[in-house]
């Protein structure tokens, strides 16, 4: 059983969560009922949101007001497919040259405070753009389904071993704090969490996990799968640790297959960006991906327009339904994903069957 902070002195069962929490524990009770939805209806619901989104971002953001009229198309009008596919994809160079001109003139003040949204340089000039105390919202709540939805103990020891600063948390010490983290803490106490730098030479993140003994693991793929090369080599597992988790990078089978052969532990995938958050994350029961299509509609299409259909590759365009601070519609993330046939769990929630990694330059 889970029990959430309380913060009402004097009340601990039942507890009695804060605002955040409070919040969470909401939005996860529709998102346990909404993930059950049928592609339509969650479709249907998806345009209610857009249809608020598109009228706001019209009426105080003049790059859309722009889109809106060239597309000929009534920014209040009620949202369809068509209407999606009639508006232009935005693309990361239309996003550099807008400059401010795509961020709202008007945040409601409900939203609260924005802050600035950082995007590696990895694939050119990085991209300016805000994000809102509601999209942070939704990326804890996201950050919560995924555990739940893998069942993880949060009482567990998590181990990070991420690109870090040059020099911070290397081994053989990392670094340690007593909590998973602002997101992941926020409704549930959690176990401690420890970090290294992924730029620990190979041989010492290995002693290093063995000394922290930790219950889940995250890393990037490509350190994943030096690690468990190594660990079979050496003829070393990991006792305790019960699940890895992959973020940054494509995951494959092979990387799947090594990870179990090396510690006999399954790994769970997600999908994110920092412009827009949660994409998508792995079904609890099998191995392929679910788009967050509470937080945002994802949409996979070929280099002709045209929606992809299961079994096949295309662009990933993503339209968040939330960000009222830098409107994203339409936007080419620059990856290539392929589409998935319905999961054989039942959810609606559309699949991805894999991320492909970086798409050729669009023009
Ligand atoms: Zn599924």
């Amino acid at each position: 059983m889970r029990i959430p902070h309380s913060t009402v002195p004097g009340i601990v069962h039942p507890a009695l969560p804060g605002r955040m929490a409070a919040l969470l524990m909401s939005l996860l009770y529709q998102l346990d009922q909404t993930q059950w939805l049928t592609p339509e209806a969650l479709f249907a619901e998806q345009a209610r949101q857009l249809r608020v989104l598109f009228a706001h971002a019209a009426a105080s953001v003049p790059f859309y007001g722009r889109r809106f009229a060239a597309a000929g198309l009534d920014p209040d009008a009620a949202v369809t497919r068509e209407t999606l596919h009639r508006l232009p994809v935005l693309r990361r160079s239309d996003l550099q040259s807008a400059g401010a001109t795509i961020g709202t003139t008007a945040l409601p003040k409900s939203h609260g405070k924005r802050h600035a949204l950082e995007t590696s340089a990895t694939t050119g000039a990085p991209v300016s753009l805000y994000g809102t105390e509601i999209t942070g919202i939704f990326w804890r709540a996201c950050v919560m389904r995924e555990h739940l939805w893998h069942e993880r103990r949060m009482d567990g020891k998590l181990a990070a071993i991420r690109p870090a600063r040059p020099g911070a948390a290397m081994a053989p010490l990392g670094l340690s704090s007593d909590s998973w983290g602002r997101a992941s803490g926020a409704l549930f106490p959690t176990g401690p969490a420890v970090l290294l730098n992924a730029a620990s030479p190979l041989p010492a993140q290995l002693d290093w996990l063995l000394r922290e003994r930790p219950t889940y693991l995250i890393s990037l793929p490509s350190n994943l799968a030096a690690l468990a090369r190594l660990s079979v080599e050496e003829g070393v597992s990991l006792p305790g640790l019960e699940q890895v988790m992959t973020v940054g990078e494509p995951v494959t089978a092979a990387l799947r297959d090594i990870v179990r052969q090396a510690w006999d532990v399954p790994l769970k995938d997600s999908y994110s960006c920092e412009e827009a958050g949660y994409l998508a994350m792995q079904c609890p029961e099998q191995e392929v991906l679910h788009v967050q299509s509470e937080n945002l509609l994802l949409e996979v299409v070929g280099n002709d327009g045209r929606p992809c259909v299961p079994g096949e590759a295309g662009r990933v365009l993503v339209t968040s339904l939330h960000n009222f601070a830098t409107p994203l519609i339409r936007y080419e993330l620059g990856d290539l994903a392929e589409v998935g046939a319905p999961c054989a769990c039942g959810r609606g929630l559309p699949v991805i069957a894999r991320v492909l990694g970086r798409a050729p330059a669009a023009g």
